[in-house]
């Protein structure tokens, strides 16, 4: 049984670069995803150095390349005044300092990128339109059912189902997935609708951390700067619905925003169509692996979007997942993954709820409070501390350290 293949379930960031990664081991795999039709939903992500170094060492910085705007820089705004401080520069200086590159990029663009990638690859290694339903530890091997009435034998099983994992809820009794309190606002603007100062280009990438009492908006541009994305995130318990396409209308976003300044108010005008949605959560785990089955991504460790890392996480698990298939059997390769990855998870987790009383402090109600509150808060050398150890981890060289069998 231990020459089975390797089952993935679900073809999302976690899914599809641990599919690549270990196809570049030559560890035979399987993924299934349940959805018939990958389409263009939800959001866009920023992709730090510890990710994008795995993208790259996988070869598809081309392919990146033509849909992604490398960032230059990011600045935070105060969301009331618009009164601008420096986040940090990107663009030459992330290279030289760890030494790869921070993308913006849009959800869809990047599944495009890593589902033809693995269809060239290993064009027979992802079946769409079937869901894993249940396993059964064997011992020797793990059963997968499949939605469509099969059962597949594999050695171990990878489960990348996303927040709301069945595979977890199987793994973990009495873990639901709870609503976090805050919603997001999202949508795209076309660049050109947008007045000159706000107009962002590729060349010169700029990302806004706007920060302001109650919630914060966050903005950079995509598709080569033809496109600005808008994300707008509340604190507000009275909406629980959670669905990348649930639309809303200008006017509820307006009002939502209603004392936000002008510049933030244009953003959001000038959005083509609102979508919104409730941000989910779980409790943390204290281990991700049992026998053969284990947790990853979304499924393993959901965040709060506050430190741009969920989908950066799902990249580094993929990574590592790859090296220890490669260098250990399945049971121990997985409690060697569960080991590298719990503690840096679980601190990324609960370092970025920090960020949500840090972007909406009650004092940033407050002009001349506001000031001295995000002067203090976003000092170079504070912001050096807060994520410098982030970027700086490499999935490809962090030492593994093996439990023995
Ligand atoms: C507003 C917002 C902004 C964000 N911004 C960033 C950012 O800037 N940077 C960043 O790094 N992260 C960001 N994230 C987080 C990031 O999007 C997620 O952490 C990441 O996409 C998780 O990837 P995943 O593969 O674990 O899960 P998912 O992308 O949810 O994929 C799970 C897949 O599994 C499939 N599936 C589900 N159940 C089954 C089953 N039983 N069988 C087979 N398939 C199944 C699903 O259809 C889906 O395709 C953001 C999130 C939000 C909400």
């Amino acid at each position: 049984m231990s020459s089975a293949p390797i089952v993935i379930a679900g073809a999302g960031v976690a899914g599809l670069i641990t599919a690549l990664s270990l196809h570049r081991h030559g560890i035979p795999f399987q993924v299934y995803e349940q959805v018939a039709q990958l389409s263009e939903v939800g959001a866009c992500l920023q992709l730090s150095p510890n990710g994008t170094r795995v993208l790259i060492d996988l070869g598809l910085d081309d392919a990146m390349r033509q849909v992604v705007c490398e960032a230059e820089r990011k600045e935070v705004r105060h969301g009331l005044s618009g009164q601008t401080w420096k986040l940090f520069d990107l663009g030459e200086d992330c290279r030289m300092r760890f030494a790869a590159p921070y993308w913006f990029i849009h959800r869809g663009d990047f599944q495009q990128v890593l589902l033809t990638a693995l269809r060239d690859r290993a064009p027979h290694a992802l079946q769409v339109g079937i869901g894993v339903q249940s396993v059964q530890d064997q011992g020797d091997h793990i059963s997968v059912q499949l939605s469509d009435g099969r059962s597949v034998h594999a050695s171990g099983l990878l489960a990348s189902d996303g927040v709301r994992s069945r595979l977890r809820s199987a793994m973990v009794p009495n873990d639901p997935v709870q609503f976090t309190g805050l919603m997001a606002w999202r949508g795209v603007v076309p660049m050109a609708r947008l007045p000159a100062h706000l107009r962002v280009t590729a060349e010169h990438a700029l990302g806004t951390n706007w920060v302001g009492p109650g919630g914060h908006v966050i903005t950079y541009p995509l598709r080569r700067a033809q496109l600005m994305n808008v994300v707008g995130i509340l604190e507000r318990d009275d909406w629980h619905h959670e669905s990348w396409n649930q639309t809303g209308s200008h006017e509820e976003l307006l009002a939502d925003f209603a004392i936000w300044h002008d510049d933030v108010r244009e953003l959001m005008r000038s959005i083509e169509q609102p979508y919104k949605w409730a941000l989910l959560g779980r409790a943390p785990l204290s281990a991700y692996a049992q026998g053969r089955l284990c947790l990853m991504g979304d499924a393993a460790h959901p965040t709060l979007p506050f430190w741009a890392q969920g989908a950066n996480m799902a990249i580094e698990d993929g990574a590592i997942m790859a090296r220890c298939l490669a260098n250990a059997p399945v049971p121990l390769a997985l409690l060697a993954f569960e080991r590298l990855r719990l503690q840096r998870t679980t601190q990324i987790v609960q370092r970025s709820l920090d960020n949500a009383s840090r972007f909406h402090n009650p004092v940033l109600a407050d002009a001349s409070q506001a000031q001295a509150y995000i002067s203090a808060e976003w000092q170079a050398d504070k912001v050096r501390t807060r994520y410098d150890w982030l970027f700086e981890y490499d999935p490809l060289a962090v030492e593994l350290t093996l439990p023995q069998a």
